[in-house]
């Protein structure tokens, strides 16, 4: 017998028949002898409707109203879910966020887990009762409640695996898992068994919308292993775990992100200090910056290249030209034709060759690079927009050959 929690995102739940299915994938589980909390996120595109219906009474909303309403969404699917599994003849309880003991700090609308304190969840199960759980929801030190960020039930049910030490923890959505690259546009894109932490995180970071990212690194903390798998066809998922537990893969997966801007100023002063003043402009706005470049000096000026989110690419823009006196006049330019395609795999660390080959099936395809920049497990580089997909699929089957 194990303890098992598994979490059902929106579009697993998004209507009755969908409700019934996630409900018979529960029971199922709880049929052979399993104890089963479930976390659950809002049906369909509810809080997507929730944020337009309070857009139309108060666009100015204060966070704390918005989390009080957006937690509804979860209230009702997880009190529907624990009724079709009542109809099903189960014993079950539903759960809010603070009656599952989700403690968060104050910040509504993007509120971290402090602590789940876990005796009324306990209490459930020994009562072999099957746990309903509202994810994205908690409770903080004013007794508001609060909400962990959109995406944000992937945490909750991370952090019930973690703190009930579940023996599995199973994220179901409406892929089969994670693949090599978006199996919707990249031809021989396959699934993968399994992946490290630290690559999964790459990869959510990158665009790879399966798992939120702060459900990652919660998972890489506990070292809780997840596996993410579909609620609509019963087949294996992809386990996400530790990389000492698995074989290295030179390169786990390929991604396109289209949320980049290309800032380049142009012929500033070659003098100590102007990059410390452009980068702490920057990051006293919040501005994430990514890929930064900076040519060599010459007759006295250089070039400074750098990569924002395309929201954030003409505020920075502007911020710059005022703030920043030794760059009066110069030419600040924003581009926003620009994707960033990326390598990611945690055996690369120990493969030279890598970024060379991908250059190779950019190069094959005619495909001009205008940025780059590696860690230890990613390559990152930046390209035309229009040539995005078509790099994608270049350098995806570099490295996956369609056989
Ligand atoms: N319902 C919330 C959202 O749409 C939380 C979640 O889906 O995980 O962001
Ligand atoms: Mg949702």
């Amino acid at each position: 017998m194990a303890l098992i929690v598994q979490k059902f995102g929106g579009s697993s739940v998004a209507n009755a028949q969908r409700v019934r299915n996630v409900a018979s994938i529960i029971t199922d589980t709880y049929k052979q002898g399993n104890d089963v909390v479930a976390v659950v996120s809002a049906q369909g595109d509810t809080t997507d409707d929730l944020i337009e219906k309070a857009a139309e009474i108060n666009p100015k909303a204060s966070k704390r109203e918005m989390d009080s309403l957006l937690s509804a969404g979860e209230q009702m699917s997880s009190a529907l879910l624990a009724m079709a599994i009542e109809a099903m003849g189960f014993p079950v309880v539903s759960l809010l966020g603070w009656q599952a003991g989700f403690r968060t700090d104050r910040h509504y609308g993007s509120a971290r887990i402090k602590a789940i304190q876990p005796e009324r969840l306990k209490a459930e199960i020994d009562k072999k009762k099957i746990v309903i759980v509202a994810g994205f929801q908690g409770l903080n030190s004013f007794d508001d409640i609060t909400t962990l960020g959109r995406g944000g039930s992937d945490t909750s049910a991370v952090a019930i695996a973690a703190a009930l030490h579940a023996d599995r923890c199973q994220i179901f959505t409406d892929v089969e898992g994670v693949y090599t690259a978006d199996p919707r546009k990249v031809e021989g894109a396959r699934k993968l068994k399994e992946i490290t932490y630290d690559e999964m995180l790459e990869l959510a970071t990158l665009g790879a919308q399966v798992l939120n990212n702060r459900s990652v690194e919660m998972a890489k903390k506990y070292n809780v292993e997840v596996e993410v798998l579909s609620s609509l066809k019963r087949v294996p998922g992809t386990i996400v775990k530790e990389a000492a537990k698995m074989e290295k893969m030179l390169v786990r997966g390929v991604t396109k992100d289209t949320d980049v801007a290309r800032i380049s100023i142009i012929g500033v002063p070659d003098i100590p200090g102007i990059a410390f003043k452009i980068f702490s402009k920057l990051a006293a706005m919040n501005m994430n910056v990514d890929i930064i470049l900076q040519s060599v000096g010459r007759n006295n000026t250089k070039d400074i290249i750098f990569t924002v989110s395309k929201a954030n690419g003409e505020a920075a823009v502007t911020a710059l030209k005022e703030s920043i006196d030794c760059l009066e006049g110069l030419d600040i330019l924003c581009d926003t034709n620009v994707a960033k395609i990326s390598v990611v795999g945690a055996g690369m660390e120990t493969h030279p060759g890598t970024a060379s080959k991908m250059f190779e099936a950019l190069y094959e395809n005619d495909i001009n690079i205008q940025m780059i920049s590696t860690s230890e497990i990613k390559i990152s580089v930046l390209i035309d927009l229009a040539s995005a997909d078509r790099a994608v699929s270049a350098v995806h089957k570099a490295f996956f050959p369609v056989d």
